[in-house]
């Protein structure tokens, strides 16, 4: 029989583990390596193999799977949508997601991907906004202020030195909650206005970020309150049959995707016809195509959230967790002694189970 030589373990990091490696870190300090990560691997785009996710839909909500893959690694994720699970206690959008090693389909490493999800969602909105923001946005109406609204007030804030923020959610709850978690991560109340209404929070925003969660055609801001120039980021239209945004607002603005396929079927996009012109992001962090063109203009970020951002996270999230020492290790595939020999380990368990392991 031949020795075996490759070890066989997988990395493991739970959601205890990874919400303790964010407050190690820093959630300002996660931002900003996850934003490097992406636009590192949105840069070498033609490396990767891809296609739009695989949604599974039940009139509550939709389960997804997302892969990507390059020569060397392969991740997938698992992410659900379930925007009335608060009334049974658990959140909207929970995830969790592999790396493997190509080369030989070794899992080497299993998350927990719901805080991983906030975190890229808002880092990468954060990197098109550099691009298609008007330089020196010092204002954001923030729409919605659910699970996500925290990582995207903070990503605006810290990668983009937005200064203010007009806040609102029909939740009066969830506003205060913002509003405390904010407290808590550094940003005082003061440079924090709740609002009655959308069309309150809009006025004066360089910048509108929309991440409700409600499984319909939604219109949570009106076109008439949108200034020229102003740069949207829309994040909570993100299945099919679920959007954010009044068809008049998408008419009037550049649309900018992460996977175009994907964006076509499930982000605001799906309510213009199949051959609206879009901009991929990765073409403009490529230099292949222009961001904004000019100050008047309205960009429109349509984010669906793409396998690629994970793909990023779980690579830097398994460095992370092996410098920080909060990296678990589990047998999530057997190790045999006789590679054909899968047999063996019924065998061996049975004499375990017995007592003459
Ligand atoms: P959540 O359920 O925790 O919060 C949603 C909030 O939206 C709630 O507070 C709710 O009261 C509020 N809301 C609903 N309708 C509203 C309206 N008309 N006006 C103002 N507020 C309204 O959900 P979450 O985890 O924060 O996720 C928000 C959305 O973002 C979901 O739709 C989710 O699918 C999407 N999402 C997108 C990406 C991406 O990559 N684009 C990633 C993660 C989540």
């Amino acid at each position: 029989m031949k020795p075996r030589t490759t070890p066989v373990h997988t990395d493991f990091l739970g959601a205890t583990q990874a919400a303790r490696l964010v407050a190690q870190v820093g959630v300002a300090a996660c931002l900003a390596g996850l934003a490097d990560a992406i636009e590192e691997d949105f840069a070498r785009w033609p490396d990767f193999e891809k296609s739009a996710r695989i949604a599974h839909h039940s009139p509550g909500g939709v389960i997804e799977l997302m892969p990507v893959s390059d020569a060397l690694d392969y991740a997938f994720k698992y992410v659900n949508g379930h925007p009335d699970n608060a009334d049974r206690d658990l959140p909207t959008v929970m995830a969790f997601g592999a790396l493997a090693d190509v080369a030989t389909g070794l899992p080497v490493f299993l998350s927990d991907l719901t805080l991983a999800t906030a975190l890229r969602t808002a880092a990468t909105s954060a990197l098109a906004a550099r691009r298609l923001a008007r330089p020196g946005c010092r204002s954001m109406a923030l729409i919605g202020a659910g699970s996500q609204s925290e990582f995207q007030a903070l990503a605006f804030t810290h990668l983009l030195g937005v200064e203010r923020l007009r806040i609102f959610d029909i939740d009066v709850q969830a506003m205060r909650k913002l509003v405390d978690n904010l407290g808590h991560a550094g940003i005082a109340a003061q440079r924090i206005t709740c609002c009655a209404s959308s069309a309150e929070a809009l006025e004066g925003a360089d910048i509108v970020t929309t991440v409700t969660a409600a499984k319909h055609r939604a219109c949570v801001i009106a076109d008439a309150d949108v200034r020229p120039g102003t740069h949207i980021n829309a994040v909570g239209g993100d299945c099919p049959g679920k959007t954010e945004l009044p068809l008049a607002l998408l008419r009037r603005a550049r649309i900018f995707v992460e996977f175009t396929p994907q964006t076509r079927v499930e982000g605001e996009l799906q309510q213009l016809p199949a051959d609206a012109p879009v901009t991929e992001l990765w073409q403009v962090i490529n230099g292949q195509a222009p961001g904004r063109g000019h100050d008047t203009e309205i960009t429109l970020f349509d984010s669906v959230g793409f396998a690629l951002e994970d793909y990023s996270a779980l690579r830097w999230l398994r460095a992370l967790a092996h410098d920080t020492g909060l990296m678990q290790s589990i047998d999530l595939v057997p190790a045999l002694a006789d590679p054909r020999d899968l047999y063996r380990l019924v065998r061996e368990a049975g004499q375990a189970e017995r007592g003459f392991g």
